[in-house]
């Protein structure tokens, strides 16, 4: 069988195509990895997306699954390990199956890097986290740190704020990247301190769980947690055959969110773009499926 479409990643731009492309008519397959919503599950509050004064990540995510559900688009929890060509048809390995389409989508987003620091990727979970909505809790009332200066770092400081007693905030510059709102309700709050032109140069252990951070060589902070958040990586190794991403795995597409491949398109986070918000990737991922779904 040929899919008229296969949606990679059900995220919010994959999901958001999902819908427009079922909705047309089209015999789509959605493929995922690990959980609908992907990075929309770890935020903990979402305030700028239309239609919600105020929404946490995880029932963001909650209702587009269940609109996937409602639409009865199939989905498959598979991960995606290839993507190959005949002819028209594009061939869509998954670690179980093999999939055939005519166009895909890839929109599977993009994972949170970390500082690169020896021991950091061996104390994820005991210590190290890149998720304050999911470990935040373990640290209530203890003082940790947060590192990064963009509105991530901005965000998940207010929120962890709430729930530890005290949190160094690291960033790297004498001048935050994040939105000036974001930057004035950190300010305002007495339990967090901004640290400017830091960077964290080791982290000590005990027991293997962190212990401590250093700051800048010299200066040691007793902290249970780091929490890391410098920016995300594309998750697109699968499609580095097709010839599509850039050297750091970015997709290049065009007005239509097609790719240099004919029939095989790209939206929300993987994408070379100015502007990488919730609203956007909806939108990316609604317009290319209705330009593939034309061309039915
Ligand atoms: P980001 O905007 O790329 O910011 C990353 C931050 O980490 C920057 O401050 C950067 O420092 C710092 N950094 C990068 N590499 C580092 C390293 N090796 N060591 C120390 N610091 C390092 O990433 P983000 O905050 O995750 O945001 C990503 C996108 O999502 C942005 O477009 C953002 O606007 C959007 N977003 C929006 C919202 C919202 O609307 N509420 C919330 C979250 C995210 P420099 O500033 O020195 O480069």
């Amino acid at each position: 069988m040929t899919y008229d479409s296969i949606i990679i990643g059900m995220g919010i731009a994959g999901i958001s195509a999902a819908v427009y492309a079922k909705r047309s008519g089209s015999n789509v397959l959605l493929l995922e990895k690990m959980r609908p919503g992907g990075i929309i599950n770890t935020i903990d509050k979402i305030e700028n997306y239309p239609g919600f004064k105020s929404i946490t990540g995880p029932d963001l995510a909650f209702q587009l699954f269940d609109q996937v559900n409602a639409l009865q688009v199939p989905y498959k929890m598979e991960e995606v390990i290839n993507i190959s060509l005949e002819n028209d048809v594009k061939i869509v390995k998954t670690t179980c199956s093999e999939y055939r389409a005519l166009n895909v989508l890839i929109a599977t987003g993009r994972s949170p890097i970390l500082l690169g620091l020896p021991n950091e990727e061996k104390l994820i979970g005991k210590g190290i986290s890149t998720c304050a909505l999911c470990d935040g809790y373990l640290y209530k009332g203890k003082e940790i740190a947060v590192v990064g200066g963009g509105n991530s770092a901005l965000q998940e400081a207010l929120y962890l704020s709430n729930i530890v007693n005290k949190i160094y905030l690291i960033h790297r510059r004498d001048q935050f990247r994040g939105d000036e709102e974001l930057v004035s309700r950190v300010k305002e709050k007495e339990n967090i301190e901004i640290l400017y032109n830091s960077q964290v140069t080791e982290l000590k252990e005990n027991n293997d769980e962190l212990k401590s951070i250093v700051i800048n060589n010299e200066k040691e902070l007793p902290v249970s947690a780091m929490f890391v958040y410098i920016g995300y990586a594309p998750k697109t190794e699968f499609a580095k055959e097709l010839g599509i991403t850039n050297p750091v795995g970015y997709i290049e597409v065009d007005e239509n969110f097609e790719t240099k491949v004919p029939g095989i398109y790209a939206a929300g986070d993987i994408i070379i773009k100015k502007v990488y918000q919730i609203v956007t990737a909806a939108s990316e991922g609604a317009t290319a499926a209705i330009r593939f779904s034309r061309k039915k």
